[in-house]
């Protein structure tokens, strides 16, 4: 029978989710669902000093939100775990694997600083490696701090198939007696995480490039504990335009700032899935449905992946186009009252539904639709179009109102007033422009809004008819 597929997302909390981390754990889900197996979340807690508050609670909302849910209920946690990695250790030592090591910091600064003037690579020499059982015995006696040092073969290599980048090697001589157990008790992230792959059954480790280097210290792991080792597959690097290893630097990488922005989860997942991978179509757009079934571990590229914004806006006015008008609104909601901004539920939804059409991120809403909620502020020259005067701005705008005023509340709507008013332009002779220029002016405010008719309907009757007096008073004192 095949082996079960089981994955694992196995974040260090060390803060936030990273993209990179949402990717690992999204292509770790999609292979795992594809396949009918399990997808597990493991904690990789054993650097307690770059422990942060709460991140781990972070982690967990942030996958629940993107709907990617453990398959484990709880975590397995490795802090937890202290006692079955050193009894691996201890393990390695009897069976001559590994070795206590007792040098001490000072040593190995020295050590180290050697190898720099000589321009060679920072390794540990090996001094511990060849101890004499009785010297071991002695050290240990008088508790002398240790490590535990794998016992890394010096020559050979360590060849295997990655399942995006194919074969790798790597040389034993570029490798250093790795420190599994720290002097703290602590196993290194190396140990642990062999060990916590073998216990957890996980068939394939999928997880980012940076790792690479890594697994060959995990292969020899497992064949000297004589397990039999996972499949491997390494993402690839996620990049900046300018091709630069993505960073902080150039803008956000935290999972939360984009949602806090106002990306909408499931875009900024269409999008995480795009990073290197492609269905081979012309298919952009992808529910987590549609990916699980489409989603195949061999379509990943080596090539590192752009981290481009356009189109991570482009993906997010996609899916905040398909919103009903409700939802939406309850999607703005946070972001209007964060700017001081309340108003009826109703009213809203008619302020958000005219530009559904046109923003990027639930954050723009605000500045879009901000003329809505108070009179704005502007110069008298924007109710002016092109070539006219201030005068006709403002004969104009007395002429509109004069008509507004005749019709009825209830007939006040965008459509009945595009169809009445653009009738009486017509009748009057006017140009289109000089008529509806300082009219839509007149009531957001702005160079660009959405059209004279819309805006008037959601604001109504009244609030129209006094933004377009205050523009008049406007240009009285212009002129
Ligand atoms: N704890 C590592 C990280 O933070 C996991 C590496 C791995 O998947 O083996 O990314």
């Amino acid at each position: 029978m095949p082996k079960k597929i089981v994955t694992r997302f196995s974040p260090s909390p060390t803060g936030f989710l990273h993209v990179g981390g949402l990717r690992t754990a999204l292509y770790n889900y999609l292979f795992a669902q594809r396949n009918k197996g399990q997808f597990l979340l493991r904690i990789e807690d054993t650097d307690q000093s770059r422990r942060v508050e709460g991140a781990v609670e972070n982690i967990i909302e942030t996958l629940e939100a993107f709907g990617l849910k453990p398959d484990n209920k709880k975590p397995v946690v490795q802090s937890e775990r202290l006692k079955t990695y050193r009894q691996y250790a201890e393990q390695l030592i009897k069976d001559g694997q590994a070795y206590y090591c007792f040098c001490t910091p000072q040593r190995l600064e020295q050590l180290r600083q050697g190898q720099q003037t000589k321009k060679l690579p920072p390794r540990y020499d090996g001094r511990c490696r060849d101890y004499s059982s009785d010297e071991v015995e002695k050290n240990l006696a008088t508790n002398q701090p240790r490590v535990i040092r794998f016992k890394t073969p010096k020559t050979g290599q360590t060849t295997f198939a990655d399942a995006v980048r194919g074969a790798v090697s790597f040389d034993h001589q570029t490798l250093d007696d790795q420190i599994i157990l720290k002097s703290d008790g602590y196993p290194t992230y190396h140990l642990a995480s062999v060990i916590d792959d073998h216990e957890m059954d996980i068939s394939h480790v999928i997880r980012g490039e940076e790792w690479l280097p890594s697994t060959p210290k995990h292969l020899l792991l497992y064949a000297a504990f004589g397990w039999p080792p996972p499949q491997y597959a390494h993402l690839p690097l996620l990049l900046n335009p300018d091709r630069s290893k993505l960073s902080k630097r150039q803008g956000d990488v935290a999972v939360e700032d984009y949602l806090k922005k106002g990306y909408l989860p499931e875009a900024l997942l269409n999008f995480i899935l795009l990073l290197g991978w492609n269905p081979g179509t012309e298919q952009e757009i992808f529910s987590l449905k549609e990916m699980v079934q489409v989603f195949k571990l061999e379509q990943v590229n080596k090539a590192g992946a752009v981290f481009d914004t356009k189109k991570l806006d482009w993906l997010n006015g996609h899916y905040i186009r398909q919103k009903s008008p409700a939802e939406l609104t309850s999607l703005c909601q946070p972001y209007f009252t964060a700017a001081g901004i309340t108003a009826d539920k109703k009213f809203l939804e008619k302020v958000v539904a005219t530009e559904q059409q046109r923003i990027r991120t639930l954050a723009e809403i605000v500045e879009a639709t901000r003329f809505f909620f108070e009179q704005p502020k502007y110069e008298a020259e924007l109710l002016i179009w092109k070539r006219m005067t201030g005068r006709e701005a403002m004969a104009n705008l007395k002429r509109l109102a004069d008509e507004l005023q005749t019709i009825e509340e209830k007939k006040w709507t965008a459509d009945y007033l595009e169809q009445h008013i653009q009738a009486f332009i017509q009748a009057s002779g006017a140009r289109v422009g000089e008529m509806l220029w300082p009219m839509r002016a007149a009531l957001s405010g702005r160079p660009a809004s959405p059209g004279p008719f819309e805006i008037a309907g959601v604001l109504g009757k009244k609030e129209t008819l006094k933004r377009i007096e205050h523009a008049m008073q406007l240009l009285d004192g212009h002129n």
